[in-house]
């Protein structure tokens, strides 16, 4: 799509908007294509701006981008309009009020649960071992350490691009289900509340440090996006502990390899192709399928990749009824068309 017109409009509004840029720096597997149009955003007015110039290119697809720690954007790019949530606005602060911590949308998780700890609040502590931004955690309902967002998340202020409209949404409007919500592609995560108690700093501090050693003794450094397959239900084994004795630790195509520290993370190596890093994720799935009977699906977000593909790695909870049910309710209540 020629979006050459739309970004010219954005840099005539004063916004940060340029087209065919490449993903790849903004992720953390550092691969992709371009994005057709990509705008950088550090506060409300400009995501107000990029959703009032949206408005007047109705058919332009959206994806909202924090740190690309959960991404996997295709050799090909994406044809639409990339919204970069840029983390330096004072919008995006922390801030305490009683027993609610407040955060920015572009607000890195790791500085939330800190800042959190610091003002003598409990319960973001296992925030400090997510690599990504607070919206990002809220659409992908981040997890780890025996907590998750839906734990703690009293509820989120969320901009449509589609219809230009902010609301407040409750926890149980966002619909969270294990790694997702029921957020999509046009809305952005401005700021969320989210539920604490009281703790003394120093206990704080020695949880962060103890979450922190946990992930360097754990988890393997490098270019990759964290966990790649989602867990199966309760009762079978998890992803790597499956992928590990279907014997594919180490398994490798071009420079991208299933991690050798965990079965559950895909490296890539320099001169890495998302196409490669798709081929590995095929092959692991097919051969857990082939070895264990059981059918991982990817909770890494694929983006520009051929419908077919989406499909195979898209876990059936995406589409579940419920799922589906709380997606219409969100967007009705953020004033989209249906
Ligand atoms: C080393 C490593 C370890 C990890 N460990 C964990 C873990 O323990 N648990 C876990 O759950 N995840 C983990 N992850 C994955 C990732 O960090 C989380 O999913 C994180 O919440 C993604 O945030 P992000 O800002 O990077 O989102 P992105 O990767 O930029 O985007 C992810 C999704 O969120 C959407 N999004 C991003 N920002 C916004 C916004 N402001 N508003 C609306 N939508 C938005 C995007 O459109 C996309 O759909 C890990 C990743 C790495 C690299």
């Amino acid at each position: 799509m020629n979006l050459v017109a739309l970004v010219a409009e954005m840099a005539a509004a004063g916004l940060d908007a340029h087209s065919d840029r490449s993903l790849a720096p903004l992720t953390t597997y550092g691969v992709g294509g371009n994005g057709a149009c990509v705008v950088k955003v550090s506060s409300t007015d400009q995501v107000v701006a990029v959703s009032e110039i949206l408005r007047s290119h109705p058919g332009v697809e959206t994806l909202v981008v924090g740190r690309g720690s959960n991404l996997l954007v295709a050799d090909n790019g994406f044809d639409g309009v990339v919204i970069v949530m840029a983390p330096s606005s004072t919008e995006n602060a922390v801030t305490v009020d009683g027993d609610i911590v407040e955060a920015g949308g572009a607000m890195l998780m790791p500085v939330l649960a800190r800042r959190s700890v610091g003002a003598g609040r409990a319960g973001l502590e296992w925030c400090v071992g997510i690599p990504g931004t607070v919206g990002g955690a809220i659409r992908m309902n981040a997890g780890g350490h025996g907590a998750d967002m839906e734990a703690s998340v009293v509820d989120a202020t969320v901009l449509s691009v589609r219809s230009g409209q902010i609301a407040r949404v409750s926890a149980e409007q966002l619909g969270f289900y294990f790694r997702g919500s029921a957020l999509s592609n046009s809305h952005v995560v401005l700021s969320v509340r989210m539920r604490t108690t009281e703790q003394d700093s120093a206990i704080g501090t020695t949880e962060i440090n103890a979450v922190v050693a946990w992930r360097r003794e754990h988890q393997p450094g490098g270019r990759n996006a964290g966990s790649v397959f989602v867990n199966p239900g309760s009762g079978d084994e998890s992803s790597g502990a499956l992928i590990d004795s279907a014997g594919l630790r180490g398994f490798t195509i071009g420079a991208v390899s299933v991690s050798e520290k965990h079965a559950n993370f895909i490296q890539a190596g320099e001169g890495s192709t998302a196409a490669d890093i798709a081929a590995v994720m095929s092959h692991v799935q097919s051969t857990v399928e082939h070895v264990h009977g059981i059918r991982l699906y990817s909770e890494v977000c694929l983006v520009g990749f051929s419908e077919d593909l989406m499909t195979r790695f898209s876990h059936p909870s995406h589409t579940s009824e419920p799922h589906v049910a709380a997606k219409k309710n969100l967007q009705s209540l953020l004033g989209e068309p249906a």
